[in-house]
Parts: structure tokens; C-alpha cells; sequence
């Protein structure tokens, strides 16, 4: 029996390599499900490829990819849409393993949906745990879903953990002898630029990554270090771990992909060569191991391996992202949605880059927190925040 698979943004960075492993293991798994939001026609070309049963799209694409299956013979695999569309096939009775890879606040209902049909979700869409935190870990332990991080760091970390940590109770402490959580960040393409340089670098310079090859806006999150900033309340949640147990190491070679450190002063670590088809993997056959076409790691390579404090002057999003988290309640979405919106209006040349942590921390000032206590309070302060965001980009000329 093969384990059947929903990949949820199969156009993606991280559809695409969660393609090319189910690809290498044809025995093992097949493809019931996919989603994609605008690039249709590679959506047919993978729906070609990988025959599911059915996809998903935007209501607006639907009579286009309705015409190009007609056209390419493939009528019988069901076009569903839109939010609905995305719930129904994450949480659908013949799904096994659903990869959540929307990027995005567009990917918590549809990843929460899975962890409460008790499915294995592979967990790339960091947004929907920021934004849900403790539901979403309390709906998984509800329903038996085993939520597994493909986050790179945070699956090191994984591997680097004792054995069931996970299952142990939690209250924000490390457990079974562990201390500490190293999370190791590449510092970005704009590590070693001054803030006056900084203030001019372009959405190309910042979508093009020293070491890992991504979608955008993951990319400009890198470049700011937000991205570390929403990976440490991932980790926090994940792990279930205080965000002062979590230390942030910059190591530019991006080899090893973070640690976890012990009370008898042991530190694990887990490494290999930056490509995301290690992560997807280990979180696909856990706690099997498959075989993926990433080279075994060549020390000799890299004659050093360095690493640093991160500079929170020049990268202010990592300080209000851990600010967001010892906030609580719905500080982390406010942080994420105005750095959804920031980093859109970035990409679009209507701020500069050193606006981006500027608009979150406007957001953040401007909106009062509370407690999350339900997936609406959540969806609700996301819409604020958003507007609250692109009024703060309108008067300062974007
Ligand atoms: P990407 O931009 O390459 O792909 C995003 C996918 O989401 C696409 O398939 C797109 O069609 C879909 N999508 C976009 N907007 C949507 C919407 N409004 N509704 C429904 N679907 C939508 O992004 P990516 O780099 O693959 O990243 C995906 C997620 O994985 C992000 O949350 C990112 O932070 C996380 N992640 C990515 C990497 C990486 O190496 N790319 C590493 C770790 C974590
Ligand atoms: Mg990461």
C-alpha cells in the first residue's frame, strides 16, 4: 500500500522538491491532491506527470484549468476552489500525509484542517504555526496528528532531540536533559552590509540567497531575518520551549542546520548539504529513512565553519519577533501579518527594505494585544493588522 499525499502550493519551492522525492519512491507514496494559486499551466504539466485525483485553484482559474484539461485529456481529475477547496483535500478521508508548503497566512485553515483530521502533516508553512500556536498544538495532540517540521532548523532540532520528546508534557521548560536550543540562521545575502547600504539594496539582491533556493517572500524574510524571528516562535511551539531557552546563531555556511545542547554539556547537531530534500524526507518517512539524490556532506570542502551573534541594530525584525512571542496571545499574528504586508509592498518597490521591520513595529505599537483563544480572534486581528500595515505604507509614501 502506498501512503497517499495532499501537497498543498505544489508550485512552490518546496512543492517542487516534495515532487521530485515522491518521484524517486513511486512504491512508497502517490499523489491524490494538489493546490497551486497562479502558475496553471505547470499545474497541468505536474497533473500530467503525477495524475491525482484533484486539484485545487482559485476560483478564477477554474474555467481556465477546466479548458486545459479538456485539452490535455484529463478530465477526470475534480477541480475544487478556494479556501473551501484547500480544506476539503487536506482533510479529505484518503489522505495519509498532507505537506502544508502554502506560504502564508493563506495556509492556516487548510494546515489546521489537516492536524484535526489527524493526518502526518509535514509542516513548511512556519505562518500558520505563528499565527496559531497553541491551537494548533493542542488540536494535534486532540487528534493524534503527527505534525512534523520541515523547516530546516527545526528539523534538525528534531533530529537532534531525545527520542518521543515530543510526547512528553510540556510547560515551557526543556525536558530529559536538554538545555538549550541552538538555531542557526545563514545571516542572509545582506550579512555584512552597513545600514546605509542596506537602506538602498533592491527586491533581486534580496530575493537571491547566498546558500538555499526559494520562494520570495521566504527569501526577503531571510534577508531581513524575520524569518529567523518567525523559525524562533516556531521552535518555541514546536518544542514547546520558553523563547529565552532559544539562542540564535548566525553560521553563514549553512551546513549545520541547528543544534540542541544537554545538561551534561553535550551539543547535538544535525548537518548536511543546504537542500531542502533532507527535511521533506525525514519528515515523509519518520522514523524511516529514504534515499534522496542530496550528496552525502564533503567536510573537506569547507576549510571553516563560522559563527556569530546576530546584529539586532542593523536587523531589528529578529528583536520584535522575540518581542511578539514574550508578548503572546496575538502579538505573533499582528508581527505576521504586517510583515506579510511589508514585505509585499517591498517586492513591489513601493518601501525600502529598511521600512520592512519599521511597518511591523508601527503595527505592533498601533494594535492591542489579547489573548488568542480562537481561530477567529486570530483571522479577525490578521485583517487589522493588515490594514493597519498598508495605511502605515500609504504615509510613508508607498
Ligand atoms: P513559494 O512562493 O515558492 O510557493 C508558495 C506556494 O503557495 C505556491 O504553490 C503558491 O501557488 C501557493 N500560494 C501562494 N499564495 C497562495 C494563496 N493566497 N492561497 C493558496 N496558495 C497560495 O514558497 P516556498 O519557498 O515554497 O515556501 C512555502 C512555505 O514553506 C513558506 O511558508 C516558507 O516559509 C516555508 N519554507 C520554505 C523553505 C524553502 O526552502 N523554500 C524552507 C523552509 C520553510
Ligand atoms: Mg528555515
Amino acid at each position: 500500500m502506498t501512503q497517499s499525499v495532499c501537497i498543498l502550493g505544489v508550485t512552490g519551492s518546496i512543492g517542487q522538491s516534495t515532487l521530485k522525492i515522491l518521484n524517486q519512491h513511486p512504491d512508497k507514496y502517490s499523489v491524490f491532491a494538489i493546490s497551486a494559486h497562479s502558475r496553471i499551466s505547470e499545474l497541468v504539466d505536474i497533473c500530467k506527470q503525477f495524475q491525482p485525483k484533484v486539484v485545487v485553484v482559485p476560483k478564477q482559474k477554474n474555467d481556465e484549468l477546466a479548458a486545459l484539461f479538456v485539452e490535455n485529456e484529463l478530465q477526470n481529475i475534480e477541480i475544487l476552489t478556494d479556501q473551501e477547496g484547500l480544506v476539503s483535500i487536506a482533510s479529505h478521508p484518503d489522505v495519509d500525509v498532507v505537506m502544508a508548503a502554502i506560504v502564508g497566512a493563506a495556509g492556516l485553515l487548510p494546515t489546521l484542517a489537516a492536524v484535526k483530521a489527524g493526518k502526518r502533516v509535514l509542516l513548511a508553512n512556519k505562518e500558520a504555526l505563528v499565527m496559531s500556536g497553541e491551537i494548533m498544538m493542542q488540536a494535534a495532540r486532540d487528534h493524534q496528528a503527527l505534525l512534523l517540521p520541515v523547516d530546516s532548523e527545526h528539523n534538525a532540532i528534531f533530529q537532534s532531540l531525545p527520542h518521543n520528546y515530543l510526547d512528553a508534557e510540556r510547560n515551557g521548560q526543556p525536558q530529559q536533559g536538554v538545555s538549550r536550543i541552538l538555531l542557526t540562521a545563514s545571516g542572509g545575502p545582506f550579512l555584512n552590509h552597513s545600514l546605509e547600504q542596506l537602506e538602498k539594496v533592491t527586491p533581486a539582491q534580496a530575493c537571491k540567497h547566498p546558500n538555499w533556493s526559494m520562494g520570495q517572500k521566504i527569501s526577503v524574510d531571510s534577508a531581513t531575518l524575520m524569518n529567523k524571528g518567525l523559525e524562533l516562535i516556531e521552535a518555541c511551539h514546536l518544542f514547546s520551549i520558553s523563547e529565552h531557552f532559544v539562542t540564535v546563531v548566525v553560521h553563514p555556511q549553512s551546513i549545520i542546520h541547528s543544534m540542541v545542547q544537554y545538561v551534561d554539556g553535550s551539543t547535538l547537531a544535525q548537518m548536511g548539504n543546504p537542500d531542502m530534500c533532507t527535511p521533506i524526507a525525514h519528515a515523509l518517512a519518520w522514523p524511516e529513512r529514504l534515499q534522496t539524490s542530496v550528496p552525502a556532506l564533503d567536510l573537506f570542502e569547507y576549510s571553516q565553519l563560522n559563527f556569530q551573534a546576530p546584529d539586532i541594530q542593523k536587523f531589528p525584525a529578529l528583536d520584535l519577533a522575540r518581542q511578539a512571542m514574550r508578548a503572546g496571545g496575538l502579538a505573533p499574528t499582528i508581527l505576521n501579518a504586517a510583515n506579510e504586508v511589508a514585505v509585499a509592498a517591498f517586492l513591489k518597490e513601493q518601501i525600502g527594505f529598511t521600512n520592512i521591520p519599521q511597518v511591523v513595529e508601527h503595527t505592533l505599537q498601533k494594535l492591542e494585544n489579547s489573548v488568542a483563544d480562537n481561530i477567529e480572534s486570530i483571522l479577525n486581528k490578521d485583517e487589522v493588522a493588515r490594514h493597519v500595515a498598508q495605511q502605515y505604507i500609504s504615509s510613508i509614501g508607498g
